[in-house]
């Protein structure tokens, strides 16, 4: 390996890993100064946002649990409303990317701290990206302000997590990683942490497929996530996160299902382009062949393995394909037409790469 020019940035969050850190909350409310908290959660994990409020005591100060799918800015408008009219000084936010955007989408209006604590494998607490939609539309924004600054991963938490959505969501956070062993912008410590997330995560998401209770598997898991979403806040994503964000903005798909049923077929489109990216998700995966290796993970794990089973219309794969090459995001194999049309095809038939 002759190792090039790169660019390494600090990490900025403060991380707390462990099985019950989630009592840690107060503490870690107190060194960001926050004394009167917002506690967000979604409607489903309103139970969870009462604990985070009960274990902050006195520096709780409102909870709202109307965190839902792709910030839609009329929530946030409603969160927002809550802040000011409580004076609230920093917010908590626990449950998947969809609560965590919320708290990223009054950061970046207010600036203020967030602690953040992941029952997902999404990564989205790791990034400086907030997507919002308006009337159906989503736009992403990348800006420092919105980059939690306490991230608590409570592998405890995870437990509750179906196993199929596991398995979706952790293939989620391994396509994080997997761009970023391609990026234009990546660095060699970047490529390890990547490489450490894929392979853990491939360990672990098989147990937990079997037994979602599995503590072991789960801590695995929650390590390989926050990695990924760790190298995900650090680079330029590529192909397949185009295709995710047209798949879910355009045809409202859900989230980690759409990452799970692209990346076989998104590695497979970029594997003659990244040989070096692809030695070492092979490495990481343990196959040969990383496109049909997560492939048959995904099925023998049980998520979804076909777009046609997640609600994608089949009328609307040649819009999508246009919308993929309008404005395509950096890739290392050039982003081409008919070669998407394909891919896309190939995804809504449930093919193996
Ligand atoms: P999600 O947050 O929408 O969660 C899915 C559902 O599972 C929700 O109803 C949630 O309440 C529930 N849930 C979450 N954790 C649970 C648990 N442990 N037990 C039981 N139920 C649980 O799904 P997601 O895939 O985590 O997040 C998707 C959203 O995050 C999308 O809007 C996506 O765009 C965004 N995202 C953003 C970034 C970023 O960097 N900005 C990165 C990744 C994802």
């Amino acid at each position: 390996m002759a190792v090039g020019a790169f660019t390494f940035h600090g990490l900025p969050a403060r991380v707390v890993f462990g099985s019950g850190t989630i009592e840690t909350v107060a503490d870690e409310a107190r060194r960001l100064g926050i004394g009167n908290a917002l506690v967000i959660s979604t409607a489903g994990q309103a139970a969870q946002g009462e604990r985070v409020a009960a274990l902050l005591a006195d520096r709780a100060g409102a909870t709202f649990a109307g965190a839902r799918m792709h910030t839609p800015k009329d929530v946030t408008e409603e969160a927002m409303a809550l802040v000011l009219r409580r004076g609230i000084d920093g917010t908590v936010a626990i449950g998947g990317g969809s609560t965590t955007g919320l708290g990223k989408a009054i950061a970046y209006r207010t600036d203020l701290p967030q602690i953040v604590i992941p029952t997902t494998y999404a990564g989205s607490e790791m990034t400086d990206m907030v997507g919002e939609t308006t009337a159906g539309e989503k736009k992403t924004v990348r800006d420092p302000k919105v980059r939690p600054e306490t991230v608590i991963y409570d592998v405890d938490l995870t437990l509750s997590l179906p196993a199929r959505l596991s398995v979706a969501s952790g293939l989620n956070a391994m396509a994080h990683a997997v761009e970023a062993l391609y990026a234009r912008d990546g660095n060699p410590v970047l490529s390890l942490m990547a490489e450490e997330g894929i392979g853990a995560l491939a360990g672990a998401l098989p147990a937990i497929a079997k037994e979602p209770a599995d503590r072991d598997a789960r801590s695995d898991a929650l390590y390989g996530a926050w990695l990924c979403g760790l190298v995900l806040g650090s680079v330029s994503v590529a192909i397949h996160h185009k295709l995710c964000h047209v798949l879910g903005g355009s045809f409202d798909l859900p989230h980690a299902d759409t990452h799970a049923i692209i990346l076989p077929h998104a590695i497979a489109y970029n594997a003659a382009a990244a040989p070096e990216a692809m030695a070492r998700v092979a490495r990481a995966l343990r196959v040969a062949d990383p496109a049909g290796g997560l492939f048959d993970l995904a099925r023998s794990s049980g998520a979804p393995t076909a777009l046609r089973d997640i609600g994608m219309p089949e009328e609307g794969l040649d819009r999508a394909a246009d919308l993929a090459v309008a404005n395509p995001y950096w890739n290392p194999r050039p982003i081409e037409r008919d070669a998407i049309r394909a891919l896309l095809q190939d995804a809504f038939d449930g093919r193996r790469p």
